[in-house]
Order: C-alpha cells, then structure tokens, then sequence
C-alpha cells in the first residue's frame, strides 16, 4: 500500500497542534489566532531559508531548532526566529537585504537532521532574484548602475548585462541574496529594485 500523504499531513499537523499546544498553553487561545499568525510561514520575499533547505510544508518538523547553523555561519546572515513566529520559533531565516548568504556552505555541512541537505553551491536555490525594471536605474535610464551584476558570484551565468541592463537566469541563480543587498535602490517598502522570491520553498515532498 502507498503512502498516505493526507493522512500524514493531518497527523503532523495534529502532532505539531498538541505539541505546541501543551508546550505553550496556546489551547487558551482563540481559534483565529492559532490559525493565523501562529501556522503561518515566515518565508517571503527576501525572508529565505539558508541553503538546501526542505520544502517549507515539512521544514518545522523537521528542524530541531538545535542552532547550529546560526552559530556556524560566519557572517552572521542566519537569524534564529524568535516566539512570535509561534510553530516557527527557533528555525533560522536569513533576511537578504540585511545579510545575504555568501555560499560558504559551513551550514549545510553541521545540520544534523539534514533539514538542510548537504549540496554544492551551484546546487542552491534559496530562491530566484528578480528585477523591479521600474525600479531598477538601468531599465529607466537613469543613471548606470552594475552593483548587481559586478557582486554575484556566478556572473554572466545567473545574472548577465545584456545592452547594460541586468538581466537573471534563473537556471544558475542559487538566490544567494548577495545582489539585493548590494543594490543601493531601496523603496517605500523595504524592496530593493532586485529581490529574491522564494520560488522553490512549496515544491511538493516526494515520498
Ligand atoms: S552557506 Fe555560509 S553564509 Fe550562507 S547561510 Fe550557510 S553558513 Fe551562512
Ligand atoms: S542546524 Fe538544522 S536542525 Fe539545527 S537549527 Fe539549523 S536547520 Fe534546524
Ligand atoms: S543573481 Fe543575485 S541571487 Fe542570483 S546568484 Fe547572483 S547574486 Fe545570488
């Protein structure tokens, strides 16, 4: 017999709910707020998980929230997320336009529920940059500007100039965040004229 994925899912999601529940006195709680902010999931536009991270349904589950890749980084760009993430608490994220991920790979390497699975540099998709073109100086005109492109660390394979205007492909963009941190086009709110969205954080658990 197969595997039953929705039985499973409703199972841990029940454990996870009893768990945090017990651990928390959140059955106090009206229905609203235990469905909302507690459940929801802090990946988001530039709010990345650090390399080979799990898909996001099964990755607070699967984290023990042991810390070791908030201690190895050496760049301080993982945060370990604090109470008011609720089923989240504890699980790191890395913010790209505050600190990015220079790809050392030390965190990968240390997790020890292979919550984040040992790959390559190349391998990693924290997620896809994409360019605001009207934000971005060089798709208006305005001034030229090539930060994005002079601080990726696979230039000219996931983001190239192409008539002086930046351009990303997507299938050697690790999501790193480097270029959204670099950009020096800030708007109203917090976006960088290049953000990484998090494309690959809901691909489906292969069972
Ligand atoms: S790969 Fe290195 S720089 Fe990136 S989050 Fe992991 S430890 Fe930090
Ligand atoms: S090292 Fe792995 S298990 Fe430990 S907090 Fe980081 S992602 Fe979670
Ligand atoms: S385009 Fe940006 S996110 Fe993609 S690899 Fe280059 S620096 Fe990293």
């Amino acid at each position: 017999m197969g595997w039953n994925w929705t039985r499973a899912k409703v199972k841990r999601r029940d454990f996870l709910q009893i768990t945090v529940g017990l651990s928390t006195g959140l059955f106090l709680l009206p229905a609203p707020v235990r469905a909302g902010k507690f459940f929801a999931s802090p990946v988001a536009r530039n709010r990345l998980r650090p390399p080979g991270a799990v898909p996001e349904e099964i990755f607070a589950g699967k984290c023990i929230r042991c810390g070791r890749c908030v201690e190895v980084c050496p760049y301080k760009s993982i945060v370990p997320l604090d109470i008011g993430n609720g089923v989240y608490a504890g699980t790191p994220l890395v913010y790209a336009e505050t600190v990015p991920c220079y790809l050392c790979m030390k965190c990968v390497a240390v997790c020890p529920t292979g919550t984040l699975r040992k790959i390559s540099q190349q391998e990693t998709r924290m997620g896809l940059a994409v360019l605001n073109r009207q934000l971005c100086h060089n798709w208006q005109d305005q001034i030229l500007c090539r930060t994005c492109y002079d601080v990726c660390p696979f230039k000219n394979q996931a983001i190239s100039l192409e008539e002086l205007r930046p351009v990303v492909h997507e299938e050697a963009c690790t999501g790193c965040g480097i270029c959204t941190h670099a950009c020096p086009l800030t708007a109203e709110n917090g976006d960088k004229a290049i953000n990484i969205e998090p494309l690959y954080a809901g691909a489906r658990v292969q069972w």
